[in-house]
This record gives structure tokens, sequence and C-alpha cells, in this order.
């Protein structure tokens, strides 16, 4: 059953180029709630933990490194089919096969700075949301 959550960050390319509320008005404009939301610094334990599925990919020490670059915003988003729709709203992980008017294609820098994270399962949603907020921290 979907949960209609999902978990998103906004990378550190995405805080360091002054997108981040324009990327929070496309979210909320999308129809999306917060449900918890929190301005952070990912340490290289956390980014390595968040991306040990990736652990065995050639890009997993620059992913780390550059999810550890700087800060980021993560969040709870709230919508019917969340996981699949917060996916399309942002777009192909490449942002040069991204589609028009996705913030991927708006606003990432390229295959490995793509602005944002969106879970990718009902599952990993709340495994990923549950990693960076506590119970009291989720409304
Ligand atoms: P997504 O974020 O779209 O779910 P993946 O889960 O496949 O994509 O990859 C996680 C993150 O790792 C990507 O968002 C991107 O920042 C980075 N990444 C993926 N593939 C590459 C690659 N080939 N080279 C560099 N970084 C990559
Ligand atoms: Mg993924």
């Amino acid at each position: 059953m979907s949960t209609n959550r999902t978990f998103t960050m906004l990378k550190p390319d995405a805080l360091e180029s002054g997108q981040a509320g324009n990327i929070i008005q496309m979210i909320l404009d999308a129809g999306f709630s917060i449900k918890a939301m929190k301005y952070t610094r990912l340490s290289e334990d956390q980014a390595k933990k968040f991306y040990e599925v990736h652990a065995e990919r050639p890009f997993y020490g620059e992913l780390v490194e550059y999810m550890t670059s700087g800060p980021i915003i993560a969040a709870i988003l709230e919508k019917e089919n969340a996981v699949a729709d917060f996916r399309t709203l942002i777009g192909a992980t490449n942002p040069a096969d991204a589609a028009e008017g996705t913030i991927r294609k708006k606003y990432a820098e390229s295959l490995a700075k793509n602005a944002v994270h969106g879970s990718d399962s009902d599952d990993n949603a709340k495994i990923e949301g549950e990693f960076h907020f506590s119970a009291a921290e989720i409304f």
C-alpha cells in the first residue's frame, strides 16, 4: 500500500547556487506538503550509510564527497502517489535526459550534481525519512 509520503534532499549544488527557495516552491506548486524539514550537513559516515546501496559503484566515493561538501535541506513530503509523482517532478538522474519543466532540467548542474534526491520506493521513503528525522520531528 502506498504511504503517500516520500523523502527528498536538496543537494549541496542546489543550495550553493541559491536555488533552494525556487525548488521548494516548485515542490509546493506540484501539490506536495511538507511533513518534516531540516537544514543540515551530512557527515561522511551519514552519507556513506545513506548511499550504501551504491557502495560498489565507481561513483560512490565521488558521491559521498559531494554530498558532504556543503549543507543540504532534507524533507519528508506528502501527496497522493508521492514517490512516483515526485520522481516525475524531479526528472531523470542525468539532467541532460530530464524532461522539460522538471527540477533537474531547470536546476541540476550535472549527473553527479543533480540538485535533488527523491526516494525510489515507499519502503525506501520510510527508511530514508527515519534516517534523517526522529518521530517528534515528523508531522
Ligand atoms: P537517483 O538519484 O535518480 O535515484 P541513483 O540512485 O542511480 O539516481 O544515483 C544516486 C545519485 O548518485 C545520483 O542522484 C547522482 O547524484 C549520483 N550518480 C548516479 N550515477 C552517477 C554517475 N554515473 N556518476 C556520478 N554520479 C552519479
Ligand atoms: Mg536513487
